[in-house]
């Protein structure tokens, strides 16, 4: 157990990093955040285009009960700080030959939409890819000693399978306050 006087560094001033520093910074540790780059972020930030800043890694949040956790645990609200919106295409994918695909909130829609841009047997490699990292994403929700992020069937947890977490599972459009 930490004391005001603990003293802590963190090495990387990622989302994990940011995150460590926060939960232990509110228990009253002095923490030291070092990153090897100029800025804070690691994989979440942008790189300068032409067209405005490009995200370089994160576009959406996944597993919103983990940030609000994150934000329970220094008293904090995460509605006070960032207005999550809904979005319906979770990702749009571009290829060199033209072809285009749209991954959605939807399941279903998305194999609808595989199947379109490449046939049934890329959906069915979806439907198969979907399936397991379900399998993967139930059994890690068994295996948490403190029983959070228990990925069971409560209405107020998301399902990977539909997207990114927002007010009802899909994906969230994140807005700085
Ligand atoms: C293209 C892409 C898209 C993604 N999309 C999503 C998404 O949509 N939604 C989502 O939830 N997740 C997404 N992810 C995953 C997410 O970005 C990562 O899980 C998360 O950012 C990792 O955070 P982290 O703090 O663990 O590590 P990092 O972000 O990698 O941070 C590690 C930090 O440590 C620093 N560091 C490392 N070694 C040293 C050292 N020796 N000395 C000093 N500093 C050091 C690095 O500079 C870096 O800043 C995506 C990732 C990528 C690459």
């Amino acid at each position: 157990m930490s004391t005001p006087s603990s003293k802590v560094v963190i090495i990387g001033a990622g989302i994990g990093g940011l995150a460590a520093a926060r939960r232990l910074s509110h228990q009253g540790c002095d923490v030291t955040v070092l990153d090897m780059h100029d800025s804070p972020g690691g994989k979440m930030r942008t790189m300068p285009s032409a067209a405005g800043p490009v995200d370089a890694g994160p576009t959406v949040l996944t597993m919103r009960p983990v940030f609000e956790e994150l934000f329970a645990d220094v008293e904090e609200t995460l509605a006070d700080h960032l207005t999550l919106k809904p979005l319906e295409i979770l990702a749009r994918h571009y290829w060199d030959d033209g072809a285009s695909l749209d991954l959605t909130a939807d399941k279903d829609q998305s194999r609808d939409n595989i199947v379109d841009a490449f046939g049934i047997k890329a959906a069915a490699e979806f439907t198969a890819f979907s399936a397991r990292a379900k399998r993967l994403f139930d059994a890690y929700g068994r295996t948490q000693p403190d029983g959070r992020h228990q990925n069971g069937p409560a209405a107020t947890q998301p399902d990977p399978r539909n997207g990114p977490a927002s007010h009802d599972g899909g994906p969230a459009e994140i807005i700085l306050q």
